[in-house]
């Protein structure tokens, strides 16, 4: 729900992980790189920290809530924390308080020096005027990069690569991993679920025409 892409929102805010620290400079361009530092959070997790000098100049950080509702659940939400200290912050948000203190204050030099010390170079103001906010989040997946193996005609194979009698599969059963490696590629789970599906069925239909044809 909150807005962590750098192309559509550039990040004021810092992203903590459970021991306080930063894992991944926050404005990196790299879908990639950032999924894959949250792969390696304790329990895939992290803590949208900030202050209020930046709650009240930054963009939304909700494109889908209004600003009201979401400085709302700061009183409501389970994942929304807010206290007048980065300690208490901490301690509430169930993050490591010590841990959060330097990294805030790390962050906050970078600020002051214009050398942050993960690289990143958006950085408006620093996390400094209380209260202060922490927003919960976690990584979740939207599809799976296993799945049946096929050959070039969509045929399901045994482990042998040998084809399976009458099982074809497109889509995502098939997993992305085949089309993908192992990256993150934008579209490419509708795209060629969509193209293969779509050849799959072309062909079964011909091959069923064919059988027709020769029968009769
Ligand atoms: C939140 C989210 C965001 C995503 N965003 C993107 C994105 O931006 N770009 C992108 O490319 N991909 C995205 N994906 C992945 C993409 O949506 C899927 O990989 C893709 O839709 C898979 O298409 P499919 O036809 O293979 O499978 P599905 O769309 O899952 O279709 C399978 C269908 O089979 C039906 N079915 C299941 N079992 C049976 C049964 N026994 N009998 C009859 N019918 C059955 C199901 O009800 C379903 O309708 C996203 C996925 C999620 C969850």
């Amino acid at each position: 729900m909150c807005l962590t892409t750098p192309q559509y929102r550039q990040p004021w805010e810092i992203y903590v992980n459970m021991e306080g620290e930063r894992f991944v400079c926050e404005d990196t361009d790299s879908v990639d790189a950032r999924e894959r530092a949250l792969l390696e959070q304790t329990n895939m997790q992290f803590w949208i920290v900030y202050d209020q000098a930046i709650h009240e100049q930054a963009p939304p950080l909700s494109q889908i809530w209004s600003r009201e509702k979401f400085t709302a659940s700061f009183g409501t939400h389970p994942n929304f924390f807010t206290a007048d200290s980065i300690h208490a912050l901490a301690a509430k948000s169930g993050v490591a308080p010590e841990a959060l203190e330097r990294t805030v204050r790390a962050f906050n030099d970078g600020v002051r020096t214009g050398q942050d010390p993960l690289g990143r170079r958006h950085h408006p103001l620093p996390i400094a005027k209380p209260p202060f906010y922490a927003v919960q989040n976690h990584g979740t997946s939207v599809k799976t990069y296993a799945g049946l193996a096929v050959d070039t005609q969509l045929r399901v194979v045994d482990r042998a690569g040998r084809p399976i009698g009458n099982l074809f599969a497109a889509g995502e059963v098939i997993g992305g991993g085949v089309l993908t490696g192992n990256s993150f590629c934008g579209g490419m789970s509708v795209t060629p679920a969509l193209t293969f599906g779509r050849l799959l069925g072309e062909r079964l239909l011909q091959w069923r025409r064919n059988t027709a044809d020769a029968a009769e």
